[in-house]
């Protein structure tokens, strides 16, 4: 079985030849016909199943024939880091046929994105409140949008997007084809998907559960030993690339800086870095440059490095649904992974709701040779910041429900200190944000460090983060 059965225009095989997929992935077998005959999608499918090719490849099929320089197709994704992956791997695959790809997404200068699409482009890929953006100053033209791709649906949703996502499908014409995926299917996106596709053709690769080629293990540990813990298992472990995942932005840097601290080639990526630092973590953890990095869930949404050999899960995550998103990260288009998670004695719950999701026991298992018996300190000092300064109110910015990003911490921002008002913003941020819930929360992740826009409902704070 090759691509070659999907008789793909040749300017489109010779992409899927350049990139080098040889046998499609279960959901490209089922997508790919039913997309090239036109019918509308509602692919179930989590990430580093192939869908970005499932959906591309004929997307790409369609538009190779016809008039250029139009918005023929339109990719919502909910975070700059998908958009930007679902960009590359489109540009990857059209590279024959003279497509074009551009993204559009906040927290950029909106002026290099409207040269762009003067210039022409065929296909966006955007962020719907960018988007939003452009439709209302009229900046992109999606009268000529032929299909429609929602990418991470559910994600869409878990960030508060819905609204804005409707609002942009009035902006397109009603005659058009319309793919949907998502890695879950919770009521409001079954909902969506009714409103949305026609008739649609139900793809589903594993409901929820990970890809097959990882394999998971649970280290148990008191939570001051997590650190040493890591150390020992990095020392111990034949890793290529390594993902870490912590609960928090502070915890992420502080754990990444640790690393590093101790000789590793870390970085860390969470939302209080600019979009310029964000990226440059991104290019070093992909070329090599970095061989470990610490993230959030959110911040790490879309990181696709096929080779990363090792999830560690820092922290457990909150849902099985983040446990599943994160272990996507490796065993990526079956190639092997492991997953290994720390876990306390407060995660048991957590733990049996991600082995039920599973369908199996995850393996515990114990260092050779660790010393599980010291004691923690009297009061954990590691991720302690500095006493919180007496806030004095500002009533202009309190008056006008001001986004919290506009207190939060500069990029790669430090723990508060005493006396230094910012600090206010990083407590904040540690102790109010929901990493990796069902409806995250946290600056930096969508498109414009928008750190109300996670909630569904808080548009105020959505709007003035653009
Ligand atoms: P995705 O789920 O679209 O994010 O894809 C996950 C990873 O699998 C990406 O690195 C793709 O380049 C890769 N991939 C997608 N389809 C194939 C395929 N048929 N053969 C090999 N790798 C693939």
């Amino acid at each position: 079985m090759d691509f070659k059965q999907f008789n793909l225009h040749p300017k489109v095989q010779a992409g899927v030849e350049a990139v080098g997929y040889q046998v499609p992935t279960p959901i490209q077998l089922q997508a790919i016909p039913a997309v090239i005959a036109g019918q509308d999608v509602l692919g179930l499918a989590q990430t580093g199943t192939g869908k970005t090719a499932a959906f591309g490849l004929p997307l790409l099929h369609r538009l190779a024939d016809g008039v250029r320089g139009h918005v023929r197709a339109l990719v919502l994704a909910p975070t700059r880091e998908l958009a930007e992956q679902i960009n590359e791997s489109l540009n990857a695959m059209a590279q024959q046929t003279r497509l074009k790809s551009i993204t559009v997404y906040g927290g950029v200068n909106i002026n290099t994105q409207i040269k762009k699409l003067k210039e022409g482009a065929d296909i966006v890929v955007a962020c719907p409140g960018r988007l939003l953006d452009h439709i209302s100053q009229g900046t992109v033209n999606l009268s000529k949008v032929e299909v429609l791709v929602l990418d991470e649906a559910d994600q869409m949703f878990d960030m508060g997007f819905l609204p804005d996502v409707r609002k942009i499908l009035r902006a397109l014409p009603g005659k058009r084809q319309n793919l949907m995926f998502s890695a879950t299917m919770p009521d409001d996106i079954r909902r969506l998907a009714h409103e949305i596709l026609c008739r649609p053709v139900t793809v589903q690769v594993s409901r929820t559960a990970p890809a097959a080629t990882v394999s998971h293990a649970l280290y148990p540990v008191g939570q001051h030993l997590k650190t040493p813990l890591l150390f020992e298992l990095l020392k111990h472990t034949d890793t290529e690339s390594v993902l870490i995942f912590t609960k928090t932005k502070h915890r992420a840097k502080r754990v990444g800086e640790q690393l590093e601290k101790a000789g590793y080639k870390a970085t860390s990526l969470q939302g209080n870095l600019s979009q310029n630092r964000r990226q440059a973590a991104l290019d070093g953890f992909r070329d090599g440059t970095y061989q470990i990095m610490v993230a959030t869930d959110i911040a790490a949404r879309g990181i696709d490095v096929s080779l990363i050999s090792h999830v560690i899960n820092y922290d457990i995550p909150d849902t099985p649904e983040a446990y599943t998103h994160r272990i996507g990260r490796t065993g990526r288009a079956a190639k092997t992974g492991d997953a290994f998670t720390m876990v306390t004695g407060e995660d048991e719950a957590m733990v049996k709701s991600i082995e039920r999701v599973l369908g199996a026991k995850i393996e515990r298992r114990r260092v050779e040779g660790f010393d599980y018996t010291v004691p923690a300190p009297k009061k954990d000092a590691e991720f302690a910041r500095a006493p919180r300064e007496p806030q004095r109110r500002k009533p202009a910015a309190a008056a006008q429900g001001k986004p919290a990003e506009a207190k939060s911490a500069p990029a790669g921002g430090r723990a508060a200190q005493p006396g230094n008002s910012r600090g206010a913003g990083g407590n904040r941020q540690q102790t109010g944000q929901r990493q990796g819930g069902s409806r995250p929360a946290g600056p930096g992740a969508g498109e414009g460090q928008r750190a109300g826009a996670q909630r569904p409902g808080n548009h105020a704070a959505r709007r003035s983060g653009r």
